[in-house]
């Protein structure tokens, strides 16, 4: 009986431990290694029977590692956390790990060795480069268009001084200077929408029943005046489409699609926007001709401050629009898809309940 109990409490151990996220090492009291799980197995490269018995400090080169655990074993205060990056044959990318080390105690409070939990840490480290990286454009992204606001405004202030007094011109500074507010104002309204889906809340919609086509055809006729180098082609249905829905986000969607696709496809270029009804669903696609996404890209668009090309080089933009837009539309109930061909160009996909009531 005391035997199958034993095997009982060795088993329950044995799952306990598999069921942890995390790596996790035992070593004793002269730094051998008694046991580890199946994560810090890969983490370490080495399996648990070729581990056993060998000193700790032989399954990672990374001496601050084994001070940690030495430290402490040593019942030193202090850093108590370890990070570096490892790199093996079990995984494709490198892992930022973390390590936390404590005493195990035995019975009567006997000091028994150590316990090291490993923590992949690689998405948070991502996200806190992302993040910083986000803070400079975003800077970058205000002072553009502020300085365009200053100049303009300077300029007006002191017009005897820069002899501009035709009207006409003066017209053109001040609608420069609206559009550029507008800019301003877009960006900030992002930043705002990022806040709230930050705190987890969800975006707050206003819904109200209207024709999307007329939207449609409203939104592409403010881009076509706006660009001459690209050609939009709208397509929609006969029939009237009728969504009960958040106009201003629904505008706001649009906006961030159509410039994504004009942003990253040349001059002279498509843009082709379909609208079609499928049964209870209004389906929108926008195509482009552009410089389309690796799958492995696509698969983070919608990840917030993502962009492919951050470089200085790159077109304007903070990344947040399409985790905004995804964040919209499954708000109101809808889905959205990306297709993606490198070189070739992108569709964007979005489907939408029609409006059901009268
Ligand atoms: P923002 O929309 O916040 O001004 P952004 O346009 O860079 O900035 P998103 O709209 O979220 O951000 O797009 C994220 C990234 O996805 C872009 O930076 C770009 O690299 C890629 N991307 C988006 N749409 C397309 C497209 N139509 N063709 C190629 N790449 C695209
Ligand atoms: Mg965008």
């Amino acid at each position: 009986e005391a035997l199958v109990d034993a095997e009982e409490a060795r088993d329950k151990i044995e799952v306990i431990l598999k069921s942890i996220g995390d790596g996790l090492i035992v070593a004793d009291l002269n730094n051998r290694v008694v046991l580890m799980n199946l994560l810090a197995e890969k983490l370490a490269g080495v399996s648990l029977n070729e581990a056993i018995s060998r000193p700790i400090q032989t399954l990672f080169a990374h001496r601050e590692f084994y001070d940690q655990v030495a430290s402490v074993l040593a019942g030193k205060e202090g850093a108590s956390e370890v990070e570096w990056v490892i790199m093996n044959h079990h995984f494709a990318q490198p892992r930022s790990i973390q390590a936390h080390t404590a005493l195990v105690q035995g019975q009567g409070g006997r000091i028994t060795g150590t316990v090291t939990l490993l923590r992949d840490v690689t998405r948070e480290r991502e996200l806190d480069r992302m993040k910083n990286e986000f803070i400079s454009t975003a800077a970058h992204e205000l002072r553009t268009p502020l300085a365009v606001v200053m100049g303009f405004a300077e300029i007006l202030l002191n017009q005897e001084e820069y002899g501009v007094n035709d009207p006409a011109l003066q017209k053109e500074y001040l609608s420069t200077i609206y559009e550029k507010s507008k800019r301003l104002e877009g960006i900030i309204e992002d930043l705002l929408d990022l806040s709230r889906i930050q705190a987890g809340l969800l975006i707050s919609l206003t819904k109200a029943p209207f024709d999307i086509c007329q939207l449609l055809e409203q939104v592409a006729a403010e881009f076509q005046q706006r660009t001459d180098n690209h050609t939009l082609e709208l397509t929609l249905p006969e029939e009237l489409v009728e969504l009960s829905a958040d106009r201003n986000k629904l505008e706001q969607v649009l906006e961030n699609l159509i410039s994504n696709a004009v942003k990253f496809s040349p001059p002279g270029s498509v843009i082709k926007v379909v609208g079609r009804v499928t049964e209870d669903c209004f389906q929108l696609s926008v195509t482009d001709e552009g410089i389309g996404m690796t799958p492995e890209q696509v698969k983070q668009v919608f990840d917030k401050f993502y962009r492919v090309d951050a470089s200085s080089t790159a077109p304007e933009g903070l990344g947040l629009g399409l985790s905004i837009v995804k964040h919209i539309i499954e708000a109101h109930g809808g889905e959205i898809l990306i297709e993606s061909e490198y070189g070739k160009g992108t569709t964007v996909t979005f489907t939408l309940p029609l409006w059901a009531g009268k």
